[in-house]
């Protein structure tokens, strides 16, 4: 099924952008979504909107590159795009960033449009993938939740899933419908498009981006905390369906959540000294004797997950 999403996928994209901009789009995913913008434009109203744009022209050039997958599309159909970039580093690593997993966190989309632009400008060393906006329904209604009114940070297929996510959100969050994992694992498109991303992007380490608990939250190999001033370096713990669970408990694949304030930095600054810090903790998966006290990236006591915290991310 990957191999023919691989094939289907540039011949789409292709499509659309031999199309773009003065023919509407009319592929089954944008059919599906029943309107007559192109993908580069839908990127540019989803985005154009949050604030602190730093170059519009570089946004247009980063929006002209977006593709969708045939299975990211929202609940509501709308397409759940991503921008991809190169790195040019031999030994390059491969970071997959989400943001806008819950819908309500308008900051987090300020963060995935930056860093678009950013890499637009940019030569990377680190191949990247952006995906702006995992919850576009969320957005859409200013809601954690999508359109189902499920957590989509609570519906990753995690191994102790059936056993514990519904128990977990009774007892532990009072039933709170903002923390909702759904009836089922993966039962939402929205995560089956980030499982499709993770599948067909393969990625080394993964940064998601939320507000606002004013902290970056890393689920990976122990290491000494990289300097940021603009927050603080703190463990949050991960949830049955959580990405942090799922991706470094059960793959061994590093997640930076990065819990903005909720307001944006006054500068930019904060936001490419961040692309730095995950630069840092990156290489250091690829050297491991870079970890401290000598400890190889997957011996370290986080190979379990930790019990779950009161703070919720
Ligand atoms: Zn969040």
């Amino acid at each position: 099924m990957m191999t023919e999403m691989l094939l289907i996928v540039p011949i789409l994209s292709s499509f659309i952008f031999a199309a773009e901009p003065a023919t509407p789009i009319t592929s089954t995913v944008a059919a599906a979504q029943a309107s007559t913008l192109s993908l580069s434009e839908i990127c540019r109203k989803d985005l154009s909107g949050f604030p602190g744009l730093v170059d519009k022209k570089v946004f247009e050039a980063a929006c002209a590159k977006v593709e969708v997958m045939p299975s990211c599309q929202s609940v509501e159909k709308h397409p759940i795009f991503h921008y991809d970039k190169k790195g040019n580093h031999k030994s390059n690593q491969r970071i997959l960033v989400f943001s806008l997993i819950h819908g309500d966190e308008t900051p987090a989309g300020s963060v995935g449009r930056f860093w678009m632009e950013r890499l637009e400008s940019i030569s990377p060393r680190n191949t990247w993938r952006v995906v702006p906006v995992l919850n576009p329904d969320g957005v859409k209604f200013k809601t954690r939740t999508n359109a189902n009114k499920i957590d989509l940070n609570r519906n990753f297929p995690t191994k102790d899933w059936e056993a514990d996510a519904v128990k977990y959100w009774k007892r532990d969050t009072k039933s709170n419908p903002r923390r909702f994992p759904g009836e089922k694992a993966a039962s939402e498109p929205e995560t089956q498009c980030a499982l499709d991303q993770i599948q067909d992007f393969k990625p080394d380490f993964i940064v998601s981006v939320h507000t606002p608990l004013k902290v970056l939250d890393y689920d990976g190999p122990k290491v000494k905390p990289p300097k940021y001033d603009y927050l603080p370096w703190k463990n949050l713990g991960t949830f049955p369906g959580s990405l942090g669970r799922y991706m470094w408990f059960e793959r061994k694949v590093p997640v930076l959540t990065m819990e903005l304030k909720e307001d944006l930095p006054a500068s930019t600054q904060p936001l490419v000294q961040l692309q730095d810090v995950i630069g840092f903790l990156v290489s250091l998966d690829i050297n491991p004797q870079k970890t401290i006290e000598g400890k190889s990236d997957t011996g370290s006591d986080q190979s379990a997950p930790a019990p779950s915290p009161a703070i919720k991310k």
